[in-house]
């Protein structure tokens, strides 16, 4: 298996500057900083999606946060949403460390990978459709360099869910028409022609719009990982 494929992928979806609105965007933000951030250099660039490069189940979100991930340069790293997906991981088993909070921080994912289908902060956490599509060559070829292990995906909210069924049917998986619709605990299994078929299953995004309503509990995340990680092959345990 070529892990290299993955890490030249990694750096160069940081080099991206295919979205002329992001690109001013998440550097203006890098420049500008939140006070409780001052001191903080900030990456201001795409974050590339991070764990293990033969991660066996995918977690897809929407996008990075302006003051979490496009300031450390990490998936869910530095904020409230990572806060919550990083505890639950750990309580699963399924991360080194409940918490997330800088790239050398020393967090590892266990046979897990998170990523998202664009990977610029958009203003507002709302990218353009023109956007979700410039960015999806990306995820198509993380996607096509996974296919030998992964063996599920949790999609974290129906604007993922939207923009990564387009990508899993481009790198080789057969998405049933009419498209599955997004919910929390949907479970669709895609098949492919010429390899391993793949577990999909929503969730509803880890957001704090979300998390602080109660409409996502960190129960109903837990189960829905448990969920997805035993489809993948990975073993998960109790740490709650
Ligand atoms: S959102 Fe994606 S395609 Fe657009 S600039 Fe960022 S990395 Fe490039």
């Amino acid at each position: 298996m070529d892990h290299s494929g993955l890490s030249r992928l990694d750096r160069r979806i940081a080099d991206c500057r295919a979205c002329p609105r992001l690109v001013d965007w998440r550097e203006e933000v890098a420049r500008t900083k939140r006070a409780a951030f001052a001191d903080w250099t900030y990456w201001g660039r795409p974050v590339p999606g991070f764990g293990p490069p033969d991660a066996r189940l995918l977690i897809i979100g929407l996008a990075p946060a302006a003051h979490g991930g496009n300031r450390t340069g990490r998936m869910f790293t530095g904020d409230r949403s990572g806060d919550v997906l990083y505890r639950a991981l750990y309580d699963v088993g399924l991360a080194s460390q409940p918490g997330s909070t800088h790239a050398g921080d020393g967090l590892e994912l266990y046979g897990v990978r998170v990523t998202s289908p664009v990977h610029c902060a958009p203003p507002a956490n709302k990218p353009t459709p023109g956007e979700r599509d410039a960015c999806r060559p990306w995820l198509v070829r993380e996607l096509r360099l996974l296919r030998p292990t992964v063996r599920a995906a949790l999609v974290l909210g129906a604007f993922g869910w939207q923009a990564a069924l387009p990508a899993f049917a481009e790198a080789g998986w057969t998405v049933p028409r009419p498209r599955p619709a997004f919910a929390h605990g949907a479970h669709t299994a895609l098949d492919a022609a010429d390899g391993p078929g793949l577990h999909l299953f929503g969730c509803f995004h880890v957001s704090q719009r979300n998390t602080f309503t109660g409409r996502l509990t960190p129960e109903m995340l837990r189960e829905v990982l448990r969920t997805a990680a035993t489809a993948a092959g990975l073993g998960t345990a109790e740490r709650e």
